[in-house]
């Protein structure tokens, strides 16, 4: 697993296509106060613990809600603030580009 190699592939964890890692937004979790583990985007430069991925689509943000892809990536039981991703997703003007579908 720790192998690195140019340009890594990612499996989004809301439609599940595989895509270099650099096209993928990164979320991380981060142990709260009450020792809740939740899910949070990545800041630029900031690559904490393991690391969920994810298209940079709402479409697939909202796939990985329903589909409970953030547990099955952290193998954890882990929440999140539904706003504060789609905000993650918002703030990246190039994704304007990303309409693939499935
Ligand atoms: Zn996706």
């Amino acid at each position: 697993m720790a192998s690195s190699r140019y340009q890594p592939e990612r499996r989004c964890v809301g439609c599940g296509t595989r895509r270099p890692q650099a096209e993928l937004i990164r979320f991380h979790i981060r142990k709260s106060e009450d020792e809740a583990l939740r899910v949070v985007p990545d800041a630029p430069g900031e690559r904490l613990g393991r690391g969920a991925y994810l298209c940079p689509r709402l479409a697939c943000l909202e796939l990985a809600f329903r589909r409970r892809g953030f547990q099955r990536a952290f193998r954890a039981a882990v929440e999140w603030d539904e706003n504060e991703l789609r905000g993650a997703l918002k703030n990246r003007p190039e994704d304007n580009e990303q309409r693939q579908v499935d």
